[in-house]
């Protein structure tokens, strides 16, 4: 495996308060991996950064070998990062099939004139859009809801069909901001299942929790935030153990 996001030396800050100090870190492509703190330690910081959605002060961030240090949002998400936000967005009205085909149009290459003239560029990204979804849908286990209204679904499965929506352009990477926040405990089992199927048919995700147990749970690699800083970072396994990081979660 090698780095498929690369950060180096990240600052940032508020009016003299230092959010990110020299945070530098990798993400191995392939790979889960959880960025994890104390609240206030930088977490949405560090990835509103990353993904053009805060100017950083310092520090860079290369996507796939490619700067992309503090190009704008957009730019950063057509070079190949998603992100998915902590508030679902999701058309409730339209079905789960429509949704991920308006996230396909969003970078399609056939334009509004091949959609005018219905040329055979644009069948064929439809088709493939169509076969992207599916394909997504079923590691997400939603197959059954394919042709249903978003609006159905629980919340925690509104924020599957939110990551689907982020996958639909083959990206590099998708960024998770709290995955499970809010959702049902009930359900966190079927967020955490989704996300293994999806990292086995190859898809990267960096993600952001505040649940440690879920992220010890699924990602390979963890990288701890304090005050700013990269406290430690290691497997699962090294984490949980680790009394830097029990100390810095409950201050002992
Ligand atoms: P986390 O997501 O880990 O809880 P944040 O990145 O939100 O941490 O915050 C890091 C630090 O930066 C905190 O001290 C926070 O108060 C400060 N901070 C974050 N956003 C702003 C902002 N827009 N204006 C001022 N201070 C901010
Ligand atoms: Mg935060």
């Amino acid at each position: 495996m090698s780095a498929i996001l690369r950060v180096s030396d990240l600052r940032k800050s508020y009016s003299g308060i230092h959010a990110l100090d020299g945070v530098s870190f990798d993400v191995e492509g392939g790979s889960i991996t959880g960025l994890i703190g104390p609240n206030g330690s930088g977490k949405s910081t560090a990835i509103d950064c990353i993904s053009g959605f805060q100017k950083l002060d310092g520090g860079t961030v290369t996507l796939g070998g490619t700067d992309i240090t503090s190009r704008p949002a957009h730019l950063i998400a057509r070079a190949g990062l998603m992100r998915t936000f902590q508030t679902v967005r999701v058309y409730d009205r339209l079905s789960l099939a429509d949704n991920l085909a308006i996230a396909a149009q969003q970078f399609d290459p056939a334009g509004w004139i091949d959609e005018f003239l219905r040329t055979r560029r644009y069948r064929q990204a439809v088709e493939s859009s169509e076969q992207r979804a599916r394909q997504l849908v079923e590691l997400i286990g939603l197959q059954r809801y394919y042709e249903a209204e978003t609006g159905i679904l629980s919340y925690g499965q509104k924020k599957l069909v939110a990551l689907a929506a982020a996958l639909m352009p083959h990206p590099k990477i998708v960024v998770l901001d709290e995955p499970v926040a809010g959702v049902n405990p009930s359900r966190i089992r079927e967020i955490e299942v989704a996300l293994q199927q999806l990292n086995r048919a190859g898809e990267t995700f960096l993600i952001v929790e505040h649940n440690v147990e879920f992220i010890t749970t699924l990602c390979h690699q963890v990288i701890v935030l304090e005050q700013g800083r990269k406290l430690t970072e290691g497997t699962a396994a090294e984490i949980h153990t680790d009394p830097r990081v029990l100390e810095a979660y409950l201050g002992i």
